[in-house]
């Protein structure tokens, strides 16, 4: 997982922008994240659009351990609870005719 740091003022983005939301900077420089953070809210999604063959799927919005938040999928074994502890992993988030589309799911992070 990578966050961009803005070459001007400093600001952490993820995902990548074209212009820092701060400064209006242009030039980014990648950063790797270390993949922990921790939980700020999420919401709970029953009615999944095609291509997730799920029942229902957790959203969540992390704060990465960098400072930048991150929103993905998440796939906790008990309980979601704002405030746990989460770490990036990479996976499969919806199949889309036949074609496999990958991006960041948060896990328990112990
Ligand atoms: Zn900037």
């Amino acid at each position: 997982m990578f966050g961009y740091r803005c070459k001007k003022c400093g600001k952490l983005h993820h995902p990548a922008r074209l212009v820092c939301d701060k400064c209006g900077g242009r030039e980014f420089a990648e950063e790797v994240l270390d993949g922990e953070g921790t939980l700020l809210t999420y919401t709970r999604v029953y009615n999944l659009p095609a291509g997730i063959d799920k029942s229902q799927l957790d959203f969540g919005i992390v704060e990465m351990r960098e400072g930048v938040r991150v929103s993905a999928q998440l796939d906790v074994k008990g309980e979601v609870e704002t405030g746990m502890k989460l770490k990036a992993t990479e996976g499969v988030v919806r199949v889309m005719n036949g074609v496999e589309h990958r991006g960041f799911i948060f896990v328990d992070a112990d």
